[in-house]
């Protein structure tokens, strides 16, 4: 029998990445006991029938009392309120704890809402699916994938050790953990995800809006390339909105950055420099082998398709 990391875990949103977290955690004996918040009726009936909890509840304050670990697995613009909702049951010394996509706004909007008296320790797994809601999880989800904690400034001794034991909890579901500055965080993010999902997004819209070529000729013809990009721009439209907003200074930096490169790339084109597009295109080659080498992916054509998003 293995010793929980928690005694009682309460987690406050169950959809993809909550619902994933439960299982995995489950399945590791990583928690004695599960309590899910939800605020929507259909998904808790969902939880319910998936037996994915202990508990579950509309109520937050209710669902966090005498947990030691809180989780909030909301959109990251629902983070505050969610745990104001949850304020009043949060048990002093309890650890707090998110898997929002973004990080400074979330780690103000946590230590906003939350009393003095429990340890609040961001965190974001970086592994995801286009899906959501609790029937879109699986325990296998983190496995091998990055979780970055992102503490706050301060290092006493009871808050490291919050820090640390949180670590555990993500290693004994299969995670890698390691810590970052929220805001280097949110800039490394800009350009991995984010932007990734502002292309995406933008290259189906033009595609759908594309005059003289058929929506019918984009979706049979969608193998050349076009169809990685589709599955991208099916993620939720509530989740990748409050990303933008809430990440905005970063992915205005990062994305300015590449509007500069793309017109270094069409001035290449125009001016038939193959030797330019020959260079970054073979540096690039370079840069997934390293993806590769460092066992994010495989280079198998389809390997992990939909798990390394975030
Ligand atoms: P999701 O599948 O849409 O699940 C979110 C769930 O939270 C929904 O069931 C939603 O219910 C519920 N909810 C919203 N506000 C709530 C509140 N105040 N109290 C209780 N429940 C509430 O989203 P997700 O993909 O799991 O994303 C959750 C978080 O993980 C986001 O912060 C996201 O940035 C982050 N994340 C996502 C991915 C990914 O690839 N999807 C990866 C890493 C991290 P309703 O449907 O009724 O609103």
């Amino acid at each position: 029998m293995r010793t929980p990391v928690y005694a009682r875990m309460a987690v406050i949103g169950c959809g993809l990445i909550g619902s994933s977290l439960v299982r995995a955690v489950r399945e590791a004996g990583a928690a004695g006991e599960i309590v899910i918040a939800e605020t929507s009726a259909a998904a808790r009936e969902r939880i319910e029938a998936l037996g994915l909890a202990d508990r579950v509840t509309a109520d937050a304050a209710d669902a966090v009392r005498d947990a030691d670990l809180v989780v909030f697995a909301v959109p990251v613009m629902s983070m505050e309120a969610a745990a104001r909702a949850a304020a009043p049951g949060l048990m002093p010394g309890a650890t707090v704890t998110d898997v929002g996509s973004v990080k400074g706004h979330v780690a103000d909007a946590l230590a906003a809402a939350c009393p003095d008296s429990v340890f609040v320790v961001p965190g974001h797994p970086i592994a995801g699916t286009e899906q959501s809601g609790p029937d879109a999880g699986f325990a296998e989800l983190f496995q091998n994938r990055w979780t970055i904690l992102t503490p706050l400034a301060r290092d006493d001794g009871p808050y490291r050790e919050a820090v640390a034991r949180l670590a555990l909890l993500w290693t004994a579901i299969g995670a890698r953990v390691e810590e970052m500055d929220a805001r280097h965080h949110d800039l490394v993010l800009a350009i991995t995800s984010h932007l990734p999902h502002l292309i995406a997004y933008n290259i189906v819209g033009t595609a759908a809006d594309l005059e003289g070529v058929a929506e019918a000729e984009v979706m049979k013809y969608s193998a050349g390339g076009f169809r990685d990009f589709t599955r991208i721009a099916a993620s939720d439209p509530t989740m990748w909105r409050d990303v933008f907003l809430t990440n905005k200074d970063a992915v205005l930096e990062v994305l300015g950055r590449f509007t500069e490169d793309l017109q270094a790339l069409s001035r290449a084109i125009r001016w038939g420099e193959g030797d330019k597009l020959f260079e970054l295109f073979s540096r690039t080659r370079e840069i997934r082998r390293g993806i590769v080498a460092m066992g994010q992916e495989s280079a198998e054509p389809n390997f992990g398709r939909d798990r390394g998003k975030h």
